[in-house]
């Protein structure tokens, strides 16, 4: 291994202060990690329809306090479709998914229909704890992609269906209010019919004991975090969850929020999202870092709004270009084992791709269990 030839922050903040009496306001950053490396855990971000602007202005927003900035691999990636320069949610997950590109509106199958196992299924099959988290709706595209294959992202049954179906152990996101409602099932018969056992509050969550968990909270406005629960919290959670399994875990956790705010050009709501998600990347990175062994992954799908910082500092006149998606590629930043792997100007396939190998290098197959 090749040794480091930096001098440690402490030694360099020593010999600055003689001068600056300054370092105190410098943020750690993660140590760099090597490309081979596999991790015991893998935690995928998706702050849907972030793209450079977004990271900008939640950087702007939290200061020091910016954690998705101490990430020490920064990459970019192309987010385009099949079919379109301008994707949505449903392709864009299905390339990190599968490793495939799709036509808008499909999940977890190929532009010809073909379905492809997803980064979850894999996990799952190798004996690896697994867990789709999000501030969206039930059944929404981003968690659906890892554990639906499905035509028309708009057939919320059938995805609830095949989403319990998957063996996927944590299920969490909002939308409460649809079921028992218009021919929905009730959370209690969705749950009961696919193995699960249904929580719908903080408490329960906190109390629930083995066994799949069907988690669904009451939806916060415009796809921010329920107001039952914050995201950190439901990440930590989760987290602890799944990282007790020996074999491994995957987990992905997405914040809706700021696509939402976005196709609203709603900069306040927008804010609030970009501060919650901030916060629960921060969660996850104190659980990473205790361990040391876990990857952790923070990626916009597309970006949202064609937003643009704009103004000066005291009047900033930040505007919006867009109420839809656009073709902009969007960051992607990594820490942990294996985060070197994301560096580089990507297709959005190629997180995917790394993905899925990290996936069949962890746990172990069915047959030697
Ligand atoms: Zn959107």
């Amino acid at each position: 291994m090749k040794q480091s030839l930096e001098i440690p922050r402490a030694v360099l903040c020593g010999a600055l202060l003689l001068t600056l009496a300054a370092c105190t306001t410098s943020p750690d950053v993660e140590p760099a990690s090597g490309t081979n490396d596999v991790p015991h855990g893998i935690v995928l971000i998706v702050g849907d329809g972030m793209g450079a602007a977004h990271f900008t202005l939640a950087r702007m927003l939290r200061g020091d306090e910016f954690r998705i900035g101490r990430l020490p691999h920064v990459g970019l990636v192309a987010t385009g479709s099949a079919d379109s320069r301008v994707t949505d949610s449903a392709a864009a997950a299905t390339a990190y998914a599968t490793g495939f590109k799709t036509n808008r509106g499909y999940l977890g199958l190929d532009p010809s229909g073909v379905s492809h196992p997803t980064v979850a299924e894999v996990a799952e099959a190798r004996g690896l704890a697994t867990g789709l988290v999000s501030t969206a709706k039930f059944g929404d595209a981003t968690p659906a992609a890892f554990a639906a294959h499905v035509t028309n992202r708009r057939d919320t049954l059938v995805i609830a269906g095949q989403m319990l179906a998957s063996g996927v152990d944590v299920l969490a996101s909002t939308g409460l209010e649809w079921f028992g409602t218009d021919g929905a099932p009730t959370l209690q018969q969705l749950a009961s019919d696919g193995g699960y056992v249904p929580v719908q509050t903080a408490a329960e969550l906190q109390s629930v004991g083995a066994g799949p968990v069907l988690a669904v909270f009451p939806s916060g406005e415009l796809d921010s975090e329920s107001p039952e629960l914050a995201l950190h919290a439901l990440a930590s959670w989760a987290l602890e969850r799944l990282s007790g399994d020996p074999d491994g875990f995957f987990l992905l956790v997405e914040h809706e929020g700021t696509d939402t705010a976005s196709h609203n050009n709603n900069l306040a709501a927008l804010e609030t999202s970009l501060r919650s998600l901030d916060e629960a990347v921060g969660i996850v990175m104190d659980f990473a870092r205790q361990r040391g062994d876990i990857l952790v992954i923070v990626v916009g799908d597309h970006e949202t709004g064609g937003l643009q910082i704009g103004g000066t500092w005291s009047e900033p006149a930040n505007s919006w270009g867009s109420d839809y998606h656009t073709g902009a590629a969007v960051p992607i930043f990594a820490a942990g084992p294996g985060a070197a792997a994301f560096d580089g100007f990507r297709e959005n396939t190629a997180v995917g791709n790394t993905l899925l190998s990290l996936v069949r290098r962890m746990g172990q197959p069915a047959s030697s269990r």
